[in-house]
């Protein structure tokens, strides 16, 4: 199937109130302006230098949003042009994008990434430290940074009960958080959650933004 087949397909199982984040990373220009002429506007990187060469090269009226784990010292390449940055993982981070967010005088759009799954591997706050971080309350000085919302990442197995449970719990943590902190802004609204292989269960559970690579653009060949 092709790109344009593969996008049609996948819109017919998001409902309107989630918005799709097209993951294009591996693979190249064509592929990306494929999509963008099936009317996507949202792409998604996980690699910095990558995501600015894409930037750079393909049409401005593409929402780009950063995925990848961030190392501190790339954060000022992506400040000036990213709509928003899915994975902050640590307070230090955060304070990081503030710091180059006001020299270039801008608000980045931040989701917490936080840790639902069994594995040890996958980045992102713990619940407990995430409201540690939350109560202590020095997030509030931060001017050039805007929180959003939450992203997180399911265990990969089969066990789907096991999926949608990590997924509830995240909007669980969401809604309470929401509550209790954001209960007044109307732009923490958004829970990114759910991959191509899982994307339909995170919507179940609450996600406002699936993150989808390979069922749009087939495998991604890591050896380019
Ligand atoms: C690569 C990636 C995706 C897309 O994964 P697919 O299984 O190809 O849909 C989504 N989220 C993150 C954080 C990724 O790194």
């Amino acid at each position: 199937m092709s790109i344009q087949q593969n996008i049609q397909e996948l819109r017919k199982h998001i409902p309107s109130n989630v918005r799709l984040v097209c993951v294009s990373k591996f693979h190249p220009n064509e592929a990306v302006m494929e999509a963008y002429d099936c009317g996507e506007r949202v792409f998604g990187e996980s690699k910095v230098q990558e995501l600015c060469g894409k930037y750079e090269t393909l049409p401005k009226d593409i929402s780009w949003h950063y995925i990848g784990h961030l190392q501190t010292n790339k954060i000022k390449l992506l400040v000036p042009f990213v709509d928003l940055i899915h994975g902050v993982d640590s307070y230090k981070v955060l304070e990081e994008i503030n710091k180059h967010a006001l020299k270039a005088g801008k608000v980045v759009n931040c989701l917490l990434q936080v840790h639902i799954a069994t594995e040890e591997t996958k980045f992102g706050f713990s619940p407990e430290e995430l409201m540690e971080t939350l109560s202590d309350g020095k997030w509030r000085d931060l001017s050039g940074i805007r929180i959003c919302g939450f992203m997180g990442m399911a265990t990969y197995t089969d066990n789907r009960n096991q999926v949608s449970a990590e997924f509830h719990t995240l909007k669980d943590l969401f809604d309470r958080v929401k509550l209790q902190y954001f209960n007044d802004v109307d732009s923490f609204k958004e829970l990114s959650m759910g991959m191509s292989d899982d994307f339909e269960l995170a919507i179940e559970e609450g996600s406002t933004l699936v993150r989808i690579g390979s069922s749009i653009f087939g495998n991604r060949n890591y050896q380019t």
